[in-house]
């Protein structure tokens, strides 16, 4: 054993501190600690306060006392191992019992006439003043409890107390643990350094310390991680040109519509136009609530393409949609002498050679597709615009792969999931950010509410009402079939019933495991009017829009997440008539309740998604394999939007200065890239 701690390096196993034995050492592994330095990045998850020492007369049940006292006497049960131990200790102003159950075994640590500092909450029994179980310490002594002291994670089979001592013992280390900012960067933006941190982060003295420690902290993760993401994307940004063409067709087509823009799309069709007329190559995500007409903008942009000479497709996230665009491009194009192709999997085969030799030749100059237009035998004329609706649910590469699709292209993803500025930063780096925030005239809030289970015959009676005023229901269940493992409502079972509860209705099903013809049938029927009430899935998630759907009841809620929930309800709204959604659980899980609660007080997607990011954190959002967003200690993309940017600054200029990061001065911190981003940039870097 080393105690020696002048050799010690901070990757030295855990097994070198003193104390540590094999048991230790497993307890330490088992929670994926290894080395000295993991230990000393084990920061507090928050501090306790104990500075000021009351006098016994000053303690207030309840709350949290520092007080020195001297042991006046010690009982305990002599025959009895198990006994309580109580003492009584004094200091100038009163009296007070301190109490350990089990306790006797701590008998021999207490003198009798001797100070201790003890810590603990205020009690009482009867009139004296009592602490249970506090924690102590000879006044005075080395092990003394008072100053501001870190409170540890959790940590199984390790107490507070120890993590605290090894804390402590590791001090020396500090100045060995690689700082991996690169000091002119520190120095730039006047960053505390590592040390600096660690020392006060473990051993705080003073508030505004803490907080540039734990500042400096959130940034270095917060580089770290826009590092990784500009160094995956270092290629990205070369063709800043694109072809330019004129919007004037797209504009002429919004102005013969019959209803006008909303503010918010005119907005969002200027920066559109802006980009489209310019060498600059467009790179925006436009964002926009269910329902607050992105495809409108689309169009515009589409007409405004293939008026000028160019191709451009948009893709969609399923067939369903790409088959509604279909219908409503039709009508909208054709009166400017272009007829829209569908380009998906699910199509006659001769059909599909057709648009695809089309597209190679340049004839088809408007397409709407589904991911079936990655393919590599898919190739392009002269494309200038790609479109990805619902872009969410497509990852970075198949974006890429479709603006591969041609030399210069334009690009503009849309989607329905208004995620937080932040995250749309981590997840689109550099790319321009459009937002519509209003919705068309005359759409009024849907009007939601949450029932439970013994509801349910109420909230049914309400959809009947609906029906017999002629509009149309949607029932969302969380499962396909029953199921013995996962207890929740299965569309299949839900649609037998209401098939007999509304026997005077049409009733359809949808779910994901039926055959593309049967889902088509279902979903034409219900947008004809046909069936008025539509049991499904998720898989009307998407895009879809009827607007004489005016009832939305989803079961067992709490299986869905809010941007699902969000998403769903968008479905109804759409047409002139009140709306209503029916949220059914009976969950008493926290945030299962405080989703249902957060729905039913806003329609505001962008509320929504910023309440999501803290309910459910950035990585369960992206799922944190899928985009390698790994789990961050300190920064909290909720809260530190503004550090987030900075570091995204920062980040850019260090990969624009050193795209390989070769330079010596960032080789700490490409190490700490690869520690991040783990197998997925070890392959790029
Ligand atoms: P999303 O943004 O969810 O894709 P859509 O583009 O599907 O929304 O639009 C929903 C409906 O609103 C469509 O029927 C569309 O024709 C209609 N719409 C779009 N813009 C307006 C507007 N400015 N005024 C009235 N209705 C509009
Ligand atoms: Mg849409």
């Amino acid at each position: 054993m080393n105690t020696d701690f002048g050799g010690l390096k901070p990757s030295d196993s855990v097994s070198t501190i003193k104390g540590i034995g094999p048991k230790k050492e497993k307890a330490f592994n088992d929670n994926g600690i290894h080395t000295l330095e993991d230990i000393v990045y084990i920061f507090p998850r928050s501090y306790e306060d104990r500075r000021t020492l009351i006098s016994i007369s000053d303690m207030k049940v309840g709350e949290e006392v520092l007080v020195s006292a001297k042991v006046v006497s010690k009982r305990s049960n002599m025959f009895s191992k198990t006994a309580p131990l109580s003492l009584i200790v004094q200091d100038d102003t009163g009296v007070c019992e301190v109490v350990f159950f089990n306790g006797k075994f701590l008998d021999k640590l207490f003198d009798i006439g001797t100070y201790y500092t003890f810590y603990g909450k205020a009690s009482k029994n009867f009139d004296r003043n009592q602490l249970i179980h506090p924690q102590f310490a000879k006044t005075g002594s080395k092990d003394d409890i008072r100053g501001i002291v870190p409170v540890y994670p959790q940590l199984s089979g390790i107490s507070q107390n120890e993590i605290r001592r090894i804390q402590r013992e590791l001090k020396p280390i500090y100045q060995e643990v690689e700082d991996f900012i690169p000091k002119s960067l520190q120095e730039s933006i006047n960053l505390a350094s590592l040390q600096y941190s660690l020392e006060n982060l473990h051993f705080p003295t003073d508030g505004k310390k803490v907080l540039s420690a734990k500042y400096r902290m959130v940034f270095s993760e917060l580089l770290t991680l826009e590092t990784g993401l500009m160094y995956i994307r270092r290629g990205e940004s070369d063709s800043k040109e694109a072809v330019s063409f004129s919007c004037e067709k797209g504009e002429a087509f919004a102005n013969n519509l019959d209803f006008e823009l909303t503010e918010g799309q005119k907005n969002a069709w200027q920066s559109i136009k802006t980009d489209l007329e310019s060498k600059k190559k467009m790179n925006r995500l436009l964002q926009g609530d269910v329902g607050s007409g992105k495809t409108v903008i689309a169009e515009m942009a589409m007409i405004s393409a293939a008026s000028e000479g160019y191709q451009s497709v948009i893709m969609a996230p399923t067939e369903l949609l790409a088959k509604q665009h279909l219908e409503s491009f039709k009508k909208d194009f054709e009166k400017y002498g272009f007829k829209p192709e569908i380009l998906i999997s699910n199509m006659d085969r001769s059909e599909k050679k057709r648009v695809i030799e089309g597209l190679a030749s340049g004839e088809v100059k408007v397409l709407i597709a589904t991911h079936a237009v990655l393919r590599e035998n898919v190739v392009f004329d002269n494309l200038g615009l790609v479109i990805t609706d619902e872009q969410h649910r497509f990852g970075v590469n198949q974006r890429k792969t479709l603006s591969s699709k041609g030399e210069a292209v334009n690009v503009l993803v849309m989607t329905a999931t208004p995620i937080p500025r932040t995250l749309a930063v981590i997840l689109y780096g550099d790319l321009d950010v459009s937002q519509i925030r209003t919705m068309p005239k005359g759409r009024m809030p849907v009007k939601t509410s949450m029932a439970n289970s013994e509801d349910r015959a109420r909230v049914y009676g309400r959809v009947r009402d609906e029906l017999e005023k002629g509009r149309q229901a949607y029932v969302v269940a969380p499962l396909i079939e029953d199921s013995e493992r996962i207890d929740a409502s299965s569309a299949d079972k839900l649609y037998k019933e209401l098939c007999k509860d509304f026997s005077d209705y049409n009733v359809a099903l949808v779910h994901g495991s039926m055959k593309q013809e049967e889902k088509d049938a279902a979903m034409e029927a219900f947008a004809k009017g046909e069936v008025s009430l539509l049991v499904s899935t998720v898989v009307i998630e998407v895009g879809i829009n009827v607007p004489n759907a005016t009832v939305m009841v989803i079961e067992n809620a709490e299986r869905f997440g809010l941007a699902q929930l969000h998403q769903l309800r968008g479905r109804v709204g759409r047409g002139s008539e009140e709306s209503y959604c029916f949220l059914i659980t009976d969950a008493e899980n926290e945030i299962a309740v405080k989703r249902a609660e957060i729905m039913c007080q806003t329609t505001d997607g962008f509320e929504i998604a910023e309440e999501d990011l803290k309910l459910r954190g950035p990585g369960e959002i992206f799922g944190t394999r899928q985009h390698g967003l790994p789990q961050m200690l300190f920064a909290d993309l909720s809260r530190h939007g503004d550090v987030l940017e900075k570091a995204l600054e920062s980040a850019k200029q260090i990969i624009k200065d050193d795209p390989e990061l070769a330079d010596p001065d960032n080789e700490a911190l490409k190490r700490r890239v690869k520690a991040m981003f783990g197998e997925e940039i070890e392959l790029a870097l």
